[in-house]
């Protein structure tokens, strides 16, 4: 009885949001509730239902358009973003972001029939000069997913530098995924790995006591600093030469390329893979992206499947991810000419390093793009006061490293000037 009753209510409720509907007098999000399933409509407000979803939806569009002029959404603005060091990831997605979504198509990418994703995937490839692309949900799953596939079964080796994202940031998923052992390399000039340092490290051996290296692990930029083309195509061709496997971590690739230091399809060409995050400085909501070969995109594929990151409607995500590089990297394989919103990052970063150096400081890194490492021990600050000490002044900072993004505001600069001085104690000269 009790159901009856709460059905016939539903009924009720239903046809009075389609006369406000119509009467555009209601949000579009309540809409959705006109998707109750028919055995709970009553006759009316099934066909009423039935002949609104065969109209064009210029209702919902208009009321959504109203809402994007009128209302605060997060979309319109950088928010918390302009004040936030911690990483380029807390760069959040713009109004035309959420045009691209809007404009997207919403089609199933497990059957390959969603023309975003497959447009982006190809125009990836193309890009890098590779036969194949996969969307995937994150600069980790690319990176995962790609030394997955690289790998048959133990006994195997990764071998990457001591210092790279995959061995500290990934959550261990190499040794929970591959059961592969990983080898580590120090570079000697401190900066980036060369064919010399990772000959010292690689195993090449047939000596039983030995564990096979298969797949060299690099990483561009690392902590900002640029693995410079030359060396790639040292190590390139040396792993080439003994039959190994060269992955490449790209989350910030972007950043190198726009620092004036070679372009997508240049360093493309000295892998066999490739990962790219559209989340960190290119400001995505999420998203990454492998290139490789055709057959090796044809396995990761499957095993993304198996991992549960295959996913349907991602139009939205990929759409999203094509209108972030295009409008913050450029439309082309060199990014824009000038570096575009990157390279003022860059200058930005610069301009950061110079205010504390200026003021005493020490850096522990050189600036070469968007990061700045603080020594704080040479400062004699703990991390953690430093970081207190930012957001005294509105400031978001994790410790040593402070990345500059395309979001951060000139206020925020002014602000960071002001804590370097109280902590160098001096003032600026400047
Ligand atoms: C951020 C980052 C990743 C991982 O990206 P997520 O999208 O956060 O999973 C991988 N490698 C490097 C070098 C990164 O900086």
């Amino acid at each position: 009885m009790l159901h009856t009753k709460n059905f016939s209510t539903i009924a009720v409720m239903n046809r009075t949001i389609l006369i406000q509907l119509r009467r555009q007098a209601l949000p579009v999000s309540t809409k959705p509730l006109l998707c109750f399933p028919r055995q709970y409509m009553s006759t009316a407000a099934y066909a009423d239902a039935r002949v609104l979803s065969e109209q064009p939806h210029e209702d919902a569009v208009t009321q959504a358009l109203r809402i994007l002029q009128t209302a605060p959404i997060a979309w319109s603005s950088s928010g918390s973003a302009a004040f936030d060091f911690r990483s380029d990831v807390v760069t959040k997605p713009t109004l035309s972001t959420l045009e691209a979504i809007i404009r997207c198509s919403l089609d199933d990418d497990v059957y390959r029939e969603d023309a975003a994703t497959l447009s982006l995937e190809s125009h990836m490839a193309s890009l890098t000069g590779f036969s194949g692309a996969i969307f995937v949900n994150s600069g980790t799953m690319a990176n995962q997913l790609a030394l997955r596939t690289h790998l048959t079964q133990p006994p195997h080796a990764i071998l990457a530098d001591s210092r790279s994202h995959i061995l500290h940031w990934e959550a261990g998923g190499i040794a929970s995924l591959t059961g592969a052992m990983v080898q580590t390399a120090r570079p000697s000039n401190g900066e980036f790995l060369t064919v010399e340092d990772i000959k010292k490290k690689v195993v090449l051996s047939d000596d039983v006591h030995k564990c096979p290296t298969r797949v060299i692990s690099l990483e561009n930029t690392i902590g900002g600093i640029v693995q410079p083309l030359e060396e790639t195509r040292k190590i390139s061709a040396w792993a080439r030469e003994n039959g190994l496997k060269l992955h490449l971590d790209g989350a910030r690739l972007w950043e190198a390329i726009a620092a004036g230091r070679g372009n997508l399809r240049e360093y493309a060409s000295c892998f066999d893979s490739v990962g790219l995050d559209f989340s960190k400085g290119l400001g995505a909501p999420m998203g990454a992206v492998i290139v490789g070969g055709a057959d090796f995109v044809a396995r990761a594929r499957r095993i993304r499947k198996g991992m549960g990151g295959a996913m349907r409607q991602v139009g939205v995500l990929s759409s999203a991810a094509r209108e972030s590089m295009e409008s913050i990297f450029g439309p082309g394989p060199s990014g824009y000419k000038d570096g575009g919103l990157l390279r003022r990052s860059h200058r930005l970063a610069s301009r950061v390093a110079g205010m504390w150096i200026e003021k005493g400081g020490r850096l522990s890194r050189r600036t070469e793009t968007n990061i700045v490492w603080v020594d704080l021990k040479a400062a004699k600050v703990e991390e953690e006061l430093f970081n207190e000490m930012g957001a005294e002044y509105g400031l978001r900072l994790d410790g040593s490293r402070v990345v500059l993004h395309y979001q951060i505001c000139e206020d925020a600069i002014g602000k960071l000037e002001m804590l370097f001085s109280r902590i160098l104690g001096r003032v600026s000269r400047g």
